[in-house]
């Protein structure tokens, strides 16, 4: 079970962090204007100020700006990007022996696509890919991740070895633009933010991958801009994809696991899904993915079910672990399709933090597995 688990990561002492409209909510109820301001060592505290006539003159803070720990991160409510992203590069100021933070590529729309990676730097290490997100609105991928990533991290010195001889590279939101999109428009996009002759489409980042891209026609993925399994104009032409791509591919660590996390269907899946043969390492994928699911079921009673991608899906070509697995030759690809069949993309927040569990169990469990003669 989860060692000291406290359910919440603070950050202790400079971060303050606006996550909602409260500005403009403050604007329109009070006729005042809430700011952010800078002052101090990095400190920022909240000041109220009044319009008067067309400026805005400064008055005493309502209230004496208090030093108390904000609570930025935790795993009780789904977070926005500015957070996830604070909360990175703040255990990276907390544990800099281990974690570092690095921009592996900009989305369509500019965002930084942010990568931790935890490492002791043991050069006998193999490697963990750990991403999130691909599908925007499949939010519990990212709750997910960063508890991962702040467990490791908070946890290192007492882990066994077959997480800490690990190089963990994790990257919580692979789609950014389309993950703040959900938060802002449309609660049900999926694929990034492409644009098309002027207009934003989308490409379904999930079959834009080169390896069997575009097989099977439209039961693999669509050629239609509209559809949501959209695989864009060829393998790659995505800079969320390519930022996968170019980041494992140029590590100097051979990776030994890639799992990406989805949701809903509470599945543990590995290649194939772009053509119905099993592949060379079916039994030790099988036996890897029912080492997982069994932990996940002693952990919460929850059943996943594992297989090859079409034997419990569908066709899907294009996918990041087929690439994983054929092209970066990562030996345990899984995509990890968490909870819930029942509430579907909206989780309820109330079972965030049982799902984080459960899959560190899981992952843990695998962890065993890999480094197993
Ligand atoms: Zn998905």
């Amino acid at each position: 079970m989860a060692k000291n688990f406290s359910g919440s990561s603070v950050l202790n002492d400079d971060y303050y962090i606006d996550t909602d409209s409260s500005e403009e909510k403050d604007k329109a109820e009070n006729g005042t204007q809430t700011r952010f301001l800078k002052c101090g060592k990095g400190k920022s505290s909240k000041i109220t100020f009044k319009y008067i006539g067309k400026g805005i003159g400064q008055i005493a803070p309502k209230e004496k700006p208090k030093r108390k720990q904000l609570l930025v991160m935790d795993w009780k409510k789904f977070h926005r990007l500015s957070v996830i992203y604070s909360f990175l590069d703040h255990l990276e100021k907390d544990f800099p022996a281990i974690c570092t933070v690095s921009v592996i590529g900009k989305s369509v729309e500019g965002r930084d696509i942010k990568m931790l990676k935890i490492s002791n730097s043991n050069a006998s290490n193999a490697a963990v890919w750990l991403d999130a997100a691909i599908h925007s609105r499949e939010w519990i991928s990212t709750a997910v991740v960063t508890y991962l990533a702040d467990f490791i991290a908070r946890n290192f010195q007492d882990l066994s070895n077959s997480v800490t001889n690990k190089d963990w590279y994790i990257v919580p939101v692979l789609n950014p633009d389309g993950y703040e999109y959900t938060h802002t428009r449309d609660r049900m996009w999926r694929k990034n933010r492409a644009r098309r002759d002027g207009a934003c489409v989308g490409v379904d980042l999930n079959r834009n991958f080169s390896c069997g891209w575009g097989n099977n026609g439209e039961e693999g993925s669509s050629d239609n801009p509209n559809s949501v399994f959209y695989r864009g104009p060829e393998p790659f032409s995505e800079p969320e994809s390519s930022a996968v791509r170019d980041t494992i591919l140029s590590s100097a660590t051979a990776f030994k696991v890639f799992l990406s996390f989805h949701s809903y269907f509470e599945l543990i899946i590995f290649p194939w899904g772009y053509k119905t043969d099993p592949c060379p390492h079916y039994l030790d994928l099988l036996e890897g993915a029912s080492i997982m699911a069994r932990a996940i079921y002693e952990s919460s009673g929850i059943v996943y079910k594992v297989g090859c991608t079409k034997d419990l899906t569908y066709y899907a070509c294009g996918t990041s672990i087929d690439w994983s697995y054929a092209i970066a030759k990562i030996p345990y690809s899984y995509m990890v399709e968490l909870r819930s069949k029942k509430y579907r993309f909206k989780l309820p927040k109330d079972q965030i933090e049982e799902t984080c569990v459960e899959i560190w169990n899981a992952v843990k469990s695998l962890m065993d597995y890999v480094d197993q003669p």
